[in-house]
């Protein structure tokens, strides 16, 4: 295939489109020509966005739900191929990049009035039939008994939102809410997603709202990148013998979720993809300051000897595990300074005094970098390192350089990228000896993370005990020289973390979602007295229910968590929860915060599903004596301490407490 050139169905004169009505992208043996409801050079109509949907919803095989969205995007690339960006959007239910921070701004209540305003029903009326989850499916039946079609349903398009940008994909009504954020009223809000819910014409399950997240749609449901393309792209391996056909898609699927890795913005991705063909994406696409890359995350390690044995020969460092909030640095070659969070959130305003700082600790020559750190809130006057919590009290948006009254010092770890070039692929020894070279450290503002390269356990056990004095929260142990990448978005086993707690025997504290509350009764009545909790499940992206908690909570900071989730109050429990009547909650909650919570141990239990299938064939995990910590701001529900590493937590357990065991059965026969 020449360069250049698109793998797609070749056009040969095609039918008629199909009405929309009908368009089925489920269908087995699916044409993206004949099969589709548009012809070639037209918009894509809203509807079949809507239908695909809706054929996802409907479908619970992981393969059936990609086979679905391929085809709807084969039809995209063979038809209109410029459609295809905001095709992607809408399938991630974000109007822009996750950097970009922009949301639609719409909620349930104001959704429910839009849409009866484009449908001139009453909102109460739509309301007392059901929740949204039940919405979508409703209203495409013609024979649902309150249906009625819009007076004039206007044939949907894309195309009837107005026309917009290259690489500003969402439809202009929708992204005008997005950017608007806060400032602009409710009613003009609601006045354009009306405009567009009626561009949606007889499908109203399609409208893409990020806050009121419809079962068909979380932002985990959509294919995770590279899993949805292939097949759409690579029409042209459909005559390969299966064998070859399916290793070549693996192959495609490499590329592009390696590009995705390094890049992940779709709107940089396309053009290029529309242009050169995926092949060719690597020599295009590559880490770009300003475009934030996912950050590599820690392993658990129980104690030395775990790290002692993983690490084997392979030379490590220790460094000190800061406890702050990570900060991807990225300086472009026009000098702008950007701050990006764990969760690749543009914090920039919430640091204004580290992008003053970041220039003036550049040595000569750095004209561009991505700098990977932690930001910690720092005492000036007792040139001491403040907890977690201090840092929290900063504003998150729009601070003032003049009024900051939390000052924050930068622990510098790692260095990813450094004058156009990308250090990811060097090991982690060469890129810390590149990010010395460029940075100048200044007491109390900018400064290296403390490390020790030692191999002795001994030295490792104190540098812990250093680490803890200094206000840490334990070490960091990295792989310096062999199988020492930076490994972009993943939980590595290159990376240990090694936590005073775990030594403790305490174990490791847990991210998990709240999906529901419990009535309080005594003093906590009127508000929640206690709340279920879930692990995330990445296989089947559930969430499984894993305690019940009502513990560590303040009663002011019970009364503000009643105030947040009263407002997320669901009808009826998502269809991805996975839970046990035994400890069915008095109120579900849609899940949309991440909790730190802290417990003595985790047990085998026939109520709570997390891990179900991990450890035990029916019974799932649970944790004994929970603990809230803190709400993590900085992490996504898909975020959450996953099953997996709940059911490891529960193995490690189990190997202690059996080695402990062995130890006091050896003490007995002894005496
Ligand atoms: P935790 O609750 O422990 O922060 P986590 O899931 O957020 O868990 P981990 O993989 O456990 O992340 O630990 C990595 C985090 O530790 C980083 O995201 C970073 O914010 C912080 N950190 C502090 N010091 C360092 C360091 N020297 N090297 C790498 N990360 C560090």
């Amino acid at each position: 295939m020449p360069p250049g050139t698109l793998p797609v169905t070749p056009r040969t004169p095609s039918p008629p489109p199909l009405d929309p009505s009908q368009y089925d992208p489920a269908r087995s043996g699916y044409h993206p020509l004949r099969d589709a409801c548009w012809g070639p050079g037209q918009s894509v109509p809203y509807l079949a966005v809507a239908r695909t949907f809706e054929r996802i919803e409907e479908a619970s095989a992981r393969l059936k739900i990609i086979e679905t969205l391929s085809n709807f995007l084969r039809s995209v690339l063979a038809l209109s191929p410029g459609e295809l960006l905001p095709c992607l959007r809408l399938c991630l239910n974000r109007p822009g990049a996750a950097s970009e921070g922009l949301e639609l701004g719409i909620g349930e209540s104001l959704l429910t009035r839009a849409l009866a305003g484009s449908w001139r029903r009453s909102a109460a009326r739509r309301r007392t039939r059901g929740t949204w989850g039940w919405w979508p499916r409703a209203a495409a039946a013609p024979s649902a008994p309150w249906w009625r079609p819009p007076a004039s349903a206007p044939r949907a398009s894309w195309a009837s939102c107005g026309r917009w940008p290259p690489c500003r994909a969402t439809p202009r009504p929708a992204r005008r809410s997005a950017s608007s954020r806060g400032s602009s009223s409710p009613a003009g809000t609601r006045r354009r997603a009306t405009s567009s819910g009626r561009s949606a014409g007889s499908c109203a399950s399609g409208w893409p709202s990020s806050r009121c997240s419809p079962p068909w749609h979380t932002p985990s449901r959509s294919p995770p990148p590279g899993q949805g393309w292939p097949p759409a792209v690579l029409d042209a391996g459909q005559g390969m013998a299966p064998e070859a056909r399916r290793a070549w898609l693996e192959e495609q699927s490499r590329i592009l979720k390696q590009t995705f890795c390094e890049l992940p913005d779709y709107a940089a991705i396309v053009p290029v993809l529309l242009e050169h063909g995926l092949e060719q994406l690597p020599q295009h696409c590559g880490i770009t300051p300003g475009v934030p890359l996912k950050p590599m995350l820690a392993q658990p390690a129980r104690g030395v000897g775990e790290l002692l044995k993983r690490f084997e020969e392979a030379a490590f460092t220790c460094e000190y595990k800061y406890d702050g909030e990570r900060a991807q640095i990225h300086v472009l070659e026009n000098g702008a300074v950007f701050i990006y969070s764990r969760n690749q959130e543009n914090t920039t305003a919430k640091y204004p005094d580290l992008v003053d700082r970041i220039p003036k600790v550049l040595k000569p020559g750095v004209r561009s970098c991505i700098l990977d750190a932690e930001a910690v809130a720092w005492d000036r006057t007792t040139r001491q390192i403040q907890p977690f919590q201090v840092l929290m009290t900063r504003k998150r948006k729009d601070v003032d350089a003049a009024a900051i009254k939390v000052q924050v010092c930068l622990y510098a770890f790692d260095l990813l990228y450094l004058n156009g070039e990308p250090l990811v692929r060097q090991p982690l020894a060469a890129r810390r000896k590149l990010l010395r070279q460029s940075f100048e450290e200044v007491e109390g503002e900018f400064v290296f993370a403390t490390a020790a390269d030692t191999r002795s356990a001994e030295e490792v056990s104190d540098f812990l005990d250093k680490a803890i004095k200094a206000s840490c929260e334990g070490l960091m142990v990295k792989t310096l020289e062999v199988d020492a990448t930076y490994e972009i978005a993943k939980r590595s086993h290159k990376w240990l973390k090694l936590k005073k707690d775990y030594l403790d025997g305490l174990g490791d504290t847990l991210d998990l979602v709240v999906i529901g509350a419990y009535l309080g009764k005594g003093k906590r009545a009127g508000i929640y007295g206690g709340f279920l909790l879930a692990c995330y499940d990445e296989e089947s992206e559930e969430y499984q229910s894993i305690c019940k908690i009502g513990t560590g909570f303040t009663e002011e900071s019970l009364e503000k968590h009643y105030g947040f989730l009263k407002e997320h109050v669901l009808a009826q429990p998502r269809p991805y929860y996975r839970w046990d009547s035994g400890a069915a909650p008095d109120r579900w909650l849609a899940a949309v915060q991440v909790w730190e919570v802290k417990c003595g141990d985790l047990s085998i239990s026939p109520v709570y599903r997390a891990a179900v299938g991990l450890v035990d064939e029916e019974k799932g995990i649970s944790l004994r004596f929970p603990r809230f910590l803190r709400v993590r701001e900085d992490k996504k529900p898909e975020e959450a301490t996953s099953s997996t590493q709940v059911a490891e937590l529960y193995k490690k357990q189990q190997q202690i407490q059996n080695q402990q065991q062995a130890e006091k059965g050896e003490d007995e026969e002894f005496y």
